[in-house]
């Protein structure tokens, strides 16, 4: 077979929550549709923070998304003709994530993902740190500290107000849990 002369790349988007991932994908999906090419959009099923069929922005933009448990679902629901992939929370997809992305971009495809880099904890996030150095563009994303203003690279979790800790489980139940966007010298991590 003869390699399509076309070719893809990775793109993606990364930073802290508030940072204005979701915003961005939105606005770089818009611009595609605009020039008519032919876009999928894809979401992690378990990400139902607002919408299970769309991705919305904190401040209420919004695009259609295909909500996936997989990534091999997003292989199987690319078509030939289609020219742009996104895809949002990127952090929450299996590993594979990975090659899959590799796959499309290989196949011709525009690839754009958004997610958080780091968890709240300050740690690289799942399988993000592995598409930031396969990607061939990377847009790194500052909110804005709610503690101090300073321009915010990691997500402050608390737990009832107060700080999390490294052990605390993903899920608390019945806990008031909040995120928020706060600079290196503002986060805090309970030890
Ligand atoms: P992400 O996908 O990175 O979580 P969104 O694109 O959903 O971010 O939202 C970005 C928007 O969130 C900003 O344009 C702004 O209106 C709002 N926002 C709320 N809190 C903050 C904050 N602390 N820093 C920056 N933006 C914030
Ligand atoms: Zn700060």
């Amino acid at each position: 077979m003869y390699k399509i002369s076309k070719s893809g790349w990775i793109e993606i988007i990364v930073g802290p929550m508030y940072c204005g991932k979701s915003e961005e994908l939105i606005r770089r999906l818009r611009r595609v549709r605009i020039a008519r090419h032919e876009a999928r959009v894809f979401k992690p099923a378990l990400d139902d923070r607002y919408d299970r069929s769309s991705i919305v922005s904190h401040n209420g933009d919004r695009i259609e998304a295909l909500a996936v448990d997989h990534p091999e679902e997003i292989l199987n629901r690319v078509e030939e003709e289609t020219e742009v992939v996104g895809i949002d929370e990127a952090q929450f997809f299996h590993p594979r994530i990975v090659e899959a992305a590799e796959e499309l971009a290989d196949r011709g495809k525009r690839v754009i993902l958004a997610g958080l880099d780091r968890d709240f904890r300050g740690e690289p996030f799942g399988p993000v740190p592995e598409l930031m150095a396969r990607a061939e563009y990377i847009e790194k994303l500052h909110a804005i500290c709610v503690v101090c203003g300073e321009p915010a690279t990691r997500t402050q979790r608390l737990i009832d107000g107060e700080p999390a800790s490294y052990e605390d489980p993903v899920i608390m139940v019945g806990a008031e849990e909040v995120y928020e966007a706060r600079c290196r010298h503002c986060h805090e991590v309970k030890k």
